[in-house]
């Protein structure tokens, strides 16, 4: 893989190795990671689930060759019994690990982010792409379980087929996989474990303003809301956070020219992350 040069993978190698085998995570600070991937922060930028989902697989490979090697070792020459079982265990325990990418940078202002031009960047360029910004933390929605894939099995042939639905869009399968069945009648195993789901949070986010500064005073205000995994929430409301998240439009709203030819749209984040700055200082 391009991406991955030998310097990059003593750099994941350094970060993992000391981790736990029951751990799913590993963060990263955009700024420790930006000078040894060069090449790639513009595509980090560009195409984030791409660029993230090579570091998952990147960051996997190295934690299961780190604590596979660990726990063959102790096989081989356990103390005791115990020893024995207890890496038989382990082995279960090393799961998938998700590089999470915190405070990206350069940070914009959540202004800017919501008017129709960035410099020469329109509005609608910056959806699906990678964002940093800070704000005040006014609200913390309650956690909601999003449906990531479900597992149907046909009414008539019992056949079974998996879904995935994106940013939790619910859908029904059209057709049945099994051999010559016509069934258009599903039920869905919410028991099975191809079935996952995962908890999220709408957090608002609003834009710091300074008194000082001749436009911002006595302005409204910019917020904007960020969904993310109730598992990376460790904000409060009245923090300062850095959130670093990919720019989506709201599914709910169409987007609608008018006459002018200004696109009316609501924008939100997708969150990668979101740190209070207290422990980023
Ligand atoms: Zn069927």
């Amino acid at each position: 893989m391009v991406y991955f040069l030998p310097n990059r993978k003593t750099y994941f190698t350094e970060l993992i190795k000391d981790l736990s085998l029951g751990c799913k995570r590993v963060h990263v600070k955009f700024r420790e990671l930006a000078p040894i991937c060069k090449s790639f922060v513009q595509d980090l930028q560009d195409r984030p689930k791409m660029v993230l989902n090579a570091f998952n697989v990147v960051a996997s490979e190295i934690f299961h060759e780190l604590k596979l090697a660990n726990l063959r070792g102790i096989l081989e020459h356990p103390i005791d019994e115990r020893d024995q079982e207890y890496a038989k265990e382990m082995m279960e325990k090393i799961y998938t690990l998700r590089v999470v990418v915190e405070a990206v940078e350069p940070l914009l202002l959540l202004c800017n982010i919501r008017a129709n031009k960035i410099g020469k960047l329109k509005k609608l360029d910056l959806i699906g792409k990678m964002v940093g910004f800070k704000g005040n933390v006014v609200r913390v929605g309650l956690p909601r379980p999003i449906v990531k894939t479900l597992e149907f099995s046909c009414d008539k042939c019992k056949a079974k087929q998996v879904l995935k639905f994106e940013e939790g869009k619910y859908s029904q399968p059209t057709k049945c996989i099994g051999f010559e069945c016509r069934s258009r009648s599903f039920s869905a195993e919410r028991q099975s474990e191809n079935t996952v789901t995962y908890d999220s949070q709408r957090i608002r986010v609003q834009e710091i303003l300074d008194d000082e500064d001749e436009y911002d005073a006595g302005r409204v205000p910019r917020v904007m809301d960020v969904e993310i995994e109730t598992e990376l929430v460790d904000v409060n409301p009245g923090d300062i956070a850095h959130v670093s998240g990919i720019i989506k439009v709201s599914p709910t709203e169409e987007v609608k020219f008018n006459k002018n030819d200004s696109t009316m749209f609501t924008l939100y984040v997708e969150g990668i992350s979101i740190v209070s700055s207290k422990v980023l200082e």
